[in-house]
């Protein structure tokens, strides 16, 4: 392998934990050969690569911006671009002045050997794109995502996912298990399993769960975020069952009101949902919910905010809301829909899901005060370095004074 000792390299990222584990993985390609990992906007720097997102059109404007400062500040710089903004709009990119090199979300494998390539200043034929790219991010020592699976099928309306990331592709149980040893051996305790829709796991995400849960020092882990058609009624019975699977899930809802879920083409109803949130409860107990939901989608009626709101306050009591206003995706089906709300009522609407959102989260984390619980330290907490922050097992974020030989071990607290 060619040493490089004394390049420098830098990854921006925006976006999802996926392309956060992905860079992640970038970044040690680099830094194995001898570059040094650097912020992007220090100067100096040899090769910078952009991790892009699109999920909004303020994601486009902020992916373009960090490109048009990176170039300021490193006029020389290989200025690599890649992610989901990349794949849908190339040519956009590639006319940003600066810009050396643009690489689709299914060539996300080879930015490192097309940046050497660009480095040494010789065009040669493009390395042969990996099919999917295996990727988990190591920033913390703690905590680390590992990306499981990549694409989708389901092609809901508002989306524009499918068209970047492609459709649904499995990482090999081989290679996720490998992953997580070497997660393991460097220290991490927990790992959050990664992916666009992990539960579309070729062949089941339950064999992936159990080979997880038997690798040695990984004391916990989570899953990011999975379609709640999917959470099968043998995943929860088996996580409930003792695993390292803590009792934290992350479901999006989108809406809650059955006429704008038939119109987002998701492939369930609110009777499903509660059901699945129901039998949850009943295996693994008062277990935190994060929900994603979407304000202010085409055409979305008052009453059906209203029902969505009394729907998630009334039956389904998250902890906790991820609230995103609808955000116009080109070449999607909604885009094309009739009933584009205002920005001011998408506003609205997001403003009283974020309050619905602090009032659950406050009632949630009230039902736990006094009880004890594990925790898993992570690190000092930003803005404040004299305190440590870490998480239970049921995802309540917990401070304590600074103590450096916590970090990474899970100790008892009383709430
Ligand atoms: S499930 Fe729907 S929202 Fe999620 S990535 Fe696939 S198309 Fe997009």
């Amino acid at each position: 392998m060619a040493d490089y000792t004394g390049k420098k390299i830098a990854v921006a990222t925006l976006g999802c934990k996926l392309n956060f584990a992905e860079s992640s993985a970038i970044a040690r390609k680099f830094v194995q050969s001898g570059f040094q990992e650097v912020s992007a906007y220090s100067s100096g720097v040899d090769v910078c690569v952009v991790n892009t997102c699109t999920v909004t059109e303020h994601s486009d404007k902020k992916c373009r911006n960090i490109i048009r400062r990176i170039h300021k500040l490193n006029p020389g710089a290989i200025i690599a671009v890649t992610g989901c903004y990349a794949t849908l709009k190339k040519a956009e990119i590639e006319a940003i002045e600066g810009v050396s090199i643009v690489l689709e979300q299914d060539k996300k494998g080879s930015v490192y050997p097309r940046c050497l390539e660009l480095l040494e200043g010789s065009l040669c034929s493009p390395a042969s794109a990996e099919h999917i790219f295996p990727a988990c991010s190591f920033g913390e020592r703690t905590r680390s995502f590992l990306k499981v699976q990549d694409g989708c099928n389901y092609f809901c309306t508002y989306c524009a996912i499918p068209y970047a990331r492609g459709r649904s592709r499995s990482v090999p149980l081989d290679v996720i298990e490998a992953q997580a040893k070497e997660l393991s051996c460097k220290g991490v305790k927990e790992i959050v399993l990664t992916g666009v829709n992990i539960g579309d796991y070729e062949g089941g995400l339950l064999p992936v769960l159990k080979a997880l849960d038997r690798v040695d020092g990984i004391e916990r882990y989570r899953i990011s975020s999975i379609e709640p058609n999917l959470l099968t009624d043998q995943m929860i019975d088996w996580i409930s069952s003792g695993t390292k699977f803590q009792p934290h899930f992350h479901i999006p809802l989108q809406s809650g009101s059955d006429s704008v879920l038939a119109r987002m083409h998701r492939k369930y109803d609110t009777a499903l949902f509660a059901s699945k949130i129901e039998y949850i409860r009943k295996a693994m107990g008062d277990v935190f919910f994060g929900i994603d939901v979407i304000a202010g989608f085409p055409g979305e009626t008052e009453e059906e905010f209203d029902s969505e709101v009394s729907f998630i306050r009334d039956v389904i009591k998250p902890a906790f809301l991820h609230v995103f206003p609808y955000s116009r995706r080109k070449g999607t089906l909604a885009d094309r829909m009739e009933g584009h709300l205002p920005e001011i009522v998408k506003t609205a609407r997001v403003r009283v899901l974020e309050d619905l959102s602090d009032s659950l989260h406050a009632q949630y984390r009230q039902r736990f005060d006094g009880s004890l619980q594990q925790v898993l330290w992570e690190g000092r907490v930003k803005g404040n370095p004299k305190l440590m922050g870490g998480y239970t097992g049921n995802y309540l974020r917990v401070e304590r004074s600074y103590d450096q030989s916590l970090i990474g071990h899970i100790t008892e607290v009383e709430l």
